[in-house]
């Protein structure tokens, strides 16, 4: 009998592997935000066509590429952002698992233009299922600037496995606003159809939450700061009139990252306690900040899962931090919301 086993073609191999980070147009918005927050951009553009079916394009100021790394990126495991197994506890980066561009490129048309703002003039990829189409010289801004093209063109079944358009939009949008929270101090704008849906200007976190939620806002905030050496969080909640009936604005980040975290999310309803009435839910934005060697966030491809080596301090001192925000806001408080 023949040996059986075979590896597969990249093609294919990268194909699987979009499946769990591809799963619709927002996670493309994702990945490329986190790539243009990585490069340390300081103005962001996102530009959405047909809730992302057709075009999603990202336009950043950051670093950029040399023509080398330009072509590695859409390799899969290809990374700049780690190298050892021990930079797995220390990472400060959105990314470190080198998939999203090779998991991109092998679902999507891509066109990504780059350049170093130390070299004259910039590169042009083109790329298509996995396979480089063409590779030129351009004048390009300093930056990168991708477009990602007709998405799972080769994948029928995931195409039509795509909600209506305004969930597919929707998406997108909480994704582009957990990215533009948790980065106050970048500029973000965001198109869809050539309308403008954002326009934020960097500077302090309560203004980001203004200009994003409603001047109505202004009134509801309570600033909350609390720490120990394990952590430090920081961050506003709503004002326990100000809760709602609906889930949907209420946001951990840690170390950047927005997370999902029901034991947290717990931790801050129990420290509403009675100020708000059951099956409401309070506004928050909490930054926690941590050692990332206490952290695992690699539980999952689209690391919104994460384990805290010791979560009940964790749960403590959020109870605590909000329970005196909310105490101190029944005797007084303002906070400046400009830049
Ligand atoms: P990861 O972010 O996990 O490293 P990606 O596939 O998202 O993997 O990106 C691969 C590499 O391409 C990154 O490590 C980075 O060096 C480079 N890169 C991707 N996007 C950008 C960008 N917008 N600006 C500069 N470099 C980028
Ligand atoms: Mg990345």
């Amino acid at each position: 009998m023949q040996d059986v086993i075979r590896l597969l073609p990249d093609a294919i191999a990268n194909q699987i592997a979009a499946g769990e980070v591809v799963q619709r147009p927002a996670s493309v918005v994702k990945e490329l935000l986190e790539n243009s927050i990585d490069a340390q951009a300081k103005n962001i553009q996102v530009i959405i066509r047909d809730a992302g079916r057709t075009l999603i394009q990202i336009i950043d100021d950051g670093g950029g590429m040399s023509e080398t790394d330009a072509r590695m990126s859409f390799e899969r495991h290809a990374t700049s952002k780690i190298r050892h197994a021990d930079d797995l506890f220390r990472i400060r980066t959105m990314g470190f698992r080198g998939e999203a561009l090779a998991s991109i490129a092998a679902v999507a048309q891509i066109e990504m233009r780059t350049r170093r703002p130390s070299d004259e003039i910039g590169i042009l990829l083109r790329m298509e299922g996995s396979e480089l189409k063409s590779q030129e010289s351009v004048a390009c801004l300093p930056g990168t600037n991708i477009l990602v093209k007709n998405l799972f063109f080769n994948v029928p079944a995931r195409r039509n496995f795509l909600k209506t358009n305004s969930v597919e939009m929707r998406h997108i949008l909480d994704e582009f606003q957990r990215v533009a929270l948790a980065h106050p101090e970048i500029s973000f704008s965001l198109y869809h159809n050539d309308t403008e849906v954002y326009n934020l200007y960097s500077g302090k976190l309560s203004r980001r939450i203004v200009d994003m939620f409603g001047k109505n806002y202004r009134e509801q905030l309570i600033q909350c700061q609390e720490e120990t050496p394990y952590v430090t969080v920081k961050g506003f909640v709503g004002k326990p009139d100000f809760a709602r009936k609906t889930r949907g604005e209420q946001f951990f980040f840690v170390n950047d990252r927005y997370v999902k975290h029901n034991y947290l999310h717990h931790a801050v309803l129990a420290a509403y306690e009675a100020t708000i009435s059951e099956g409401s839910h309070p506004f928050y934005v909490l930054m926690l900040d941590i050692d990332p060697s206490h952290i695992d966030i690699n539980i999952h491809p689209t690391k919104t899962e994460i384990k805290f080596d010791d979560e009940r301090s964790v749960y403590a001192l959020l109870m605590a931090a909000i329970r005196k925000a909310i105490s101190i806001n029944h005797l007084s408080h303002s906070i400046d919301f400009e830049a």
